[in-house]
């Protein structure tokens, strides 16, 4: 352990060739220092300002009930084991099981891999991406959230929407970032399905982070970097925790804390198999 070094830069905006969209699809090319698009859900009742004078919609900030258990018994059930061995494997926090025994981890892979949804594997999602496996889910948002209820929240990397969905049962506001324009597609396809809201999905580049709606309680990275993006060091707020896997050959999931404006500490945890964190768009 030790203070992991202050990014050499400021935090640096989404350059002009990242698109960011939101919503319905709407998309800019983000200028510096400019937020990405504003979506307001259905439903919205409740307003914050972010950045310079502009107010965000930001959908109501009371936690939003999950959907309820899926209707199929046997999914319930295969769930349940799920949870069951998560909790052997040494997982611990119970909200964060608690919120992966409700959510339909099938709902999110294609359908014929829906049978093996709840067996602890990373699944194919298209775009030669996976599926996180709910262990790795349930270690990094555990670390993530360390028994604190969490305010806002930056999930890096999409992918299907699952982990993103996870987050949504124990963070008031969810923001998480997809680069590869399809995935981005269907995950917000399924979100709006599932009803959740307070998640907010975005196409872009995630390395640089969401500085317009910074600082964060806690970020999560789910591809592998060769080290972990300086902008969402800056991105943490004080206090707050980032997860994510690090490196080219041989990965580690790493901890950094943000201790105070200028400090960061860095823990390494266990070695991990992720996919790699790219640069760009892929529309
Ligand atoms: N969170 C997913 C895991 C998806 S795999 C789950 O719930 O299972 C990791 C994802 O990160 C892939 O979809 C990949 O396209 C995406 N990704 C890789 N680099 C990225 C970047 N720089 N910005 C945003 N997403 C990125």
């Amino acid at each position: 352990m030790h203070d992991a070094k202050r990014p050499k830069s400021g935090v640096t905006a989404a350059n002009s060739n990242t698109r960011l969209s939101a919503g319905r699809l709407q998309r800019i090319a983000a200028a510096p220092n400019r937020p990405p698009p504003v979506v307001r859900p259905t439903n919205s009742n409740t307003r914050m300002t972010a950045g310079p004078g502009r107010r965000i919609d930001v959908g109501n900030t009371r936690a939003w009930p999950l959907p309820s258990a899926t209707p199929d018994i046997a999914a319930n059930r295969l769930r349940e084991k799920m949870v069951e061995r998560l909790r052997e494997e040494g997982i611990q926090d119970g909200v964060v099981l608690a919120a992966m025994r409700r959510m339909p981890r099938h709902a999110f892979v294609d359908e014929a891999l829906a049978s093996r949804a709840y067996e602890n594997a990373a699944l194919p999602i298209g775009a030669g991406q996976t599926i996180s496996q709910p262990r790795i889910v349930a270690r990094m948002i555990a670390t993530a959230r360390n028994g604190r209820n969490l305010g806002r929240v930056l999930e890096v990397g999409t992918g299907c929407g699952y982990q993103a969905a996870i987050l949504a049962g124990v963070a008031r506001e969810v923001y998480s970032i997809e680069r590869v324009r399809v995935l981005y597609e269907q995950a917000r396809a399924r979100l709006l399905a599932l009803n959740l809201p307070h998640v907010r999905l975005l196409l872009g580049d995630g390395s640089l982070g969401l500085p317009a709606f910074a600082p964060f309680d806690a970020i999560v990275v789910a591809a592998a970097g060769a080290s972990v993006p300086t902008a969402l060091f800056e991105q943490l707020a004080i206090g707050g925790r980032l997860v994510a896997p690090e490196g080219s050959g041989h990965q580690r999931l790493v901890l950094i804390e943000r201790t105070s404006a200028k400090h960061w500490k860095r823990t390494e945890l266990e070695p991990v198999r992720f996919v790699p964190l790219q640069t760009g768009v892929q529309l």
